[in-house]
């Protein structure tokens, strides 16, 4: 289709079946026949648990690591045979890997300066970064004199200074505390939209990835899951574990037919539409808590019936604890902007549940 075509047009990196396998008495399969599209201008995000493969992946992009098995494909024109300096790529790592004695404007200048650039091109694109990361007034301190925010924002300096066609994120946030690390996604997705360039950041924070991202490719061992817009990803997870790992979750059992589900729980049919390969018959369904409302009293019309558990003020929210008729138990997140966990009645007492229309989701097992 014209579309796919398009998109296809827009694709920077081609990761197309790759597979990485580290040999030995255990052999691990890191990565198990991965492909995926990374376009132009994207900020593309890697996520999943410990050990599901995403650094694998980077640095086979970043040509660390050769594949086992595929292809990785730049701008249509195969790489996978080009040297880490030969690929118009560059990293920022985890540990930021500055060189602590020199200068901020130094450790952001020394990559140019080493590819034979000019004195006043590399003065130039100094100036250029340093405005760009905000560290303009501390160009002539050591990096080992820096807080580790500042660290940070020379080791992406130094990244972006001779103008990559991808930049590949590690965790850069990790070692930065909760405070400072908001701050420097909101820094990173600016940074990526006025380069231009191409981010591939990983992470297991599924906030940081959900805030961050054009789109996410969720992993687990070795697989790409699902990709898709951050919206995508946290609206219609195609499988359990997406659901599980991004956002909060309740799952209940339910049957499909006719593009209808009826929940164990009881209230009525809710319009779905089912992921290919899923039957009519038993399935399983997700149900966001923030989807859900609660009050007291006994049902009408699709209401379901539920007891309350337990009910937790958290500032913003009030998340009420319940047990459905069916048994499940089930969490509901009601805003308290809007009032919602006002009057709600209390523990062991009597209530009704109400899901949103649109907002159950069939998933694939
Ligand atoms: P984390 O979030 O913990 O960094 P990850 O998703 O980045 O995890 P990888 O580092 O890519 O995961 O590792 C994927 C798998 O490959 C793991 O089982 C890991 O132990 C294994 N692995 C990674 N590097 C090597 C290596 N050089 N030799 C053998 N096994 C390796």
């Amino acid at each position: 289709t014209p579309v796919s075509e398009a998109a296809e047009a827009q694709v920077a990196i081609d990761v197309d079946r790759v597979s990485k396998i580290f040999p030995g008495e255990d052999a691990v399969r890191a990565l198990d026949d991965v492909s995926v599209g990374i376009r132009r201008n994207e900020f593309f995000t890697l996520l999943g648990p410990s050990g599901c493969g995403k650094t694998t992946l980077l640095r086979i992009i970043a040509g660390f690591e050769p594949p086992t098995m595929g292809a990785l494909r730049l701008d249509g024109t195969d790489i996978s045979r080009l040297a880490p300096d030969q690929r118009p790529i560059n990293t920022v790592f985890q540990n930021y890997a500055l060189f602590p004695h020199m200068s901020v404007a130094r450790n952001i200048g020394f990559g140019l300066e080493m590819l034979g650039k000019p004195k006043r091109e590399v003065n130039e694109t100094v100036d250029r970064m340093l405005k760009l990361v905000q560290m303009e007034a501390l160009k002539s301190r050591k990096t080992s004199a820096l807080s580790g925010g500042q660290q940070q924002r020379v080791a992406l300096a130094r990244a972006l200074a001779p103008h990559p066609r991808v930049l590949l994120l590690d965790e850069p946030l990790s070692a930065l505390d909760l405070k400072l690390r908001k701050e420097m996604q909101i820094e990173l997705k600016r940074l990526q939209s006025e380069t231009g360039i191409t981010f591939i950041f990983v992470t297991h924070d599924q906030e940081e990835a959900l805030t961050m991202s054009d789109r996410i490719a969720v992993m687990r061992d070795g697989r790409i899951l699902q990709i898709g817009s951050p919206r995508d990803i946290y609206q219609r997870p195609a499988e359990r574990f997406v659901a599980n790992f991004i956002g909060e979750s309740n799952f209940l059992d339910a049957t499909l037919s006719a593009g209808h589900v009826t929940l164990k729980a009881g209230g009525g049919a809710f319009a779905v539409t089912a992921p290919p390969g899923v039957a009519d018959g038993p399935v399983s369904v997700l149900v966001r808590p923030e989807h859900a409302a609660v009050r007291a009293g006994s049902p009408a019309g699709d209401e379901l019936p539920a007891t309350i558990r337990n009910v937790v003020y958290s500032g913003d929210a009030t998340t009420i604890h319940l047990e459905l008729g069916s048994g499940e138990l089930f969490k509901a997140k009601m805003s308290n902007s809007t009032g919602g966990g006002a009057t709600l009645p209390s523990q062991g007492e009597p209530a009704v549940v109400t899901i949103a229309p649109g907002a159950v989701t069939v998933l694939k097992d």
